[in-house]
């Protein structure tokens, strides 16, 4: 199950809401290929059928884009094998994105402040 999170903005306001973790559908790596561009979908897709079994670990991640300064949240994949990571772009501008390690040290994009804040507010799935 995933979790919902709040990102407030302590200096202007400003708030998002993002999604992180994975939900129930993303158990399968052919269903987690279709929520990347085509390119990326067809290796993934190429993968599969030359192998049975391909482990690994996804979630979306907390990103933040520095073209259109949204915050949201990306899927990230990442096969076991090989440590390959794939990161889906912005869903506002689609340009890449990056994660957010510490949300304390990410400055906000509408003021430039540091102080953003995250709050749980729910789950999905
Ligand atoms: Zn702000
Ligand atoms: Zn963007």
């Amino acid at each position: 199950m995933g979790e919902i999170k709040k990102i407030v903005c302590r200096s202007c306001g400003a708030e998002w809401e993002c999604m992180t973790g994975c939900g129930m559908l993303h158990g399968r790596l052919e269903w987690v290929a279709d929520l990347y561009e085509e390119d990326i979908r067809k290796e993934i897709r190429s993968l599969l059928g030359e192998r049975q079994f391909v482990p690994f670990t996804f979630a979306y991640q907390l990103s933040y884009c520095k073209s259109c300064g949204n915050i949201g949240s990306v899927p990230v994949l990442r096969l076991e094998e090989d440590g390959r990571e794939y990161t889906g772009s912005c869903r506002q501008c689609g340009q890449k994105t990056e994660l957010v390690e510490a949300i304390e040290k990410t400055p906000c994009p509408m003021c430039h402040a540091t102080v953003l804040e995250m709050e749980e507010t729910g789950h999905w799935d």
